[in-house]
């Protein structure tokens, strides 16, 4: 579905992302891990399309997505929609659920006012949030809700992909299990592709198929969930991995 070829991203002088190279398989989950600063979540925004690559090629579904602008950009948006750590903005406090969930909707000129309030419903139908939570503000839910608010939003275009980065990380372990349970309901009911960015091994191996681990803004080794838990070929994966409480 995906092949993701970069040579690289510069911020300034500094290379976040530099010789990056995978692919992503539909409906599968692909984790991206590492330590703080080794370049996620530069990676989710390169292929969301929130930062340009340098060189080399992002390619989607074979269609080159790299430097897409106007009504094309706009379509590749409708097939892949982010997912952010609640704490960091992704919610507005201004606007209530119903708007923030219909938000995309809007912006995409999607169906009439009635339409888009019986898709809001179902959206939160789909995340099992009561109808009335649409008159409620980021403010008056936990954090397990919020996620679940994001993540019904993420599905309002109906995309065919995730970009996940840290989507549980800022939640307690019980509630943490709830929404990746959720997400996992969810993907097999809608046949998404998840690309799952976190710096927790433990989620990990809880929720993914084929784990790249990243280090320095680099791939330095990327295999099925099981090889890279049982028989990591890389120092830095090890460490990783005895860094596990
Ligand atoms: P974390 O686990 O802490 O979220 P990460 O792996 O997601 O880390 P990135 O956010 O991709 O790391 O950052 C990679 C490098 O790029 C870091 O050194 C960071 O300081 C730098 N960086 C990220 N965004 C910017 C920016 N907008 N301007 C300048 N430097 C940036
Ligand atoms: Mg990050």
């Amino acid at each position: 579905l995906y092949r993701i070829r970069t040579k690289g991203l510069k911020y300034n002088e500094l290379l976040a992302v530099n010789d990056v190279s995978f692919g992503v398989k539909k409906g599968t989950t692909t984790a991206i891990v590492g330590e703080s600063g080794s370049g996620k979540s530069t990676v989710a925004k390169l292929i969301l399309q929130l930062e340009t690559i340098t060189s080399g090629s992002i390619s989607f579904d074979g269609q080159d997505v790299a430097g897409l602008k106007g009504k094309e950009l706009l379509k590749f948006r409708r097939r892949v929609q982010p997912v952010f750590q609640d704490p960091y903005g992704s919610l507005d406090p201004q606007y209530n659920v119903g708007n923030t969930i219909a938000e995309p909707l809007l912006a995409h000129n999607i169906g009439t006012k009635k339409e888009r309030q019986a898709r809001v419903l179902e959206l939160l139908d789909q995340v099992s949030l009561p109808a009335a939570t649409q008159f409620r503000y980021p403010s008056e839910l936990s954090g397990g809700q919020r996620q679940r608010i994001a993540i019904a939003r993420a599905l309002a275009l109906k995309p065919d992909v995730l970009v996940l980065d840290e989507a549980v990380s800022a939640l307690d372990v019980l509630v943490q299990g709830q929404v990746l349970n959720l997400l996992t309901e969810l993907q097999a009911e809608l046949g998404l592709t998840y690309l799952f960015i976190t710096h927790d091994l433990a989620v990990v191996r809880l929720v993914a198929d084929n784990v790249c681990v990243m280090q320095k803004g680099r791939i330095v080794e990327a295999s099925s969930t099981d090889d890279v838990f049982d028989n990591p070929q890389q120092a830095y994966t090890q460490e990783l991995l005895e860094a596990i409480p």
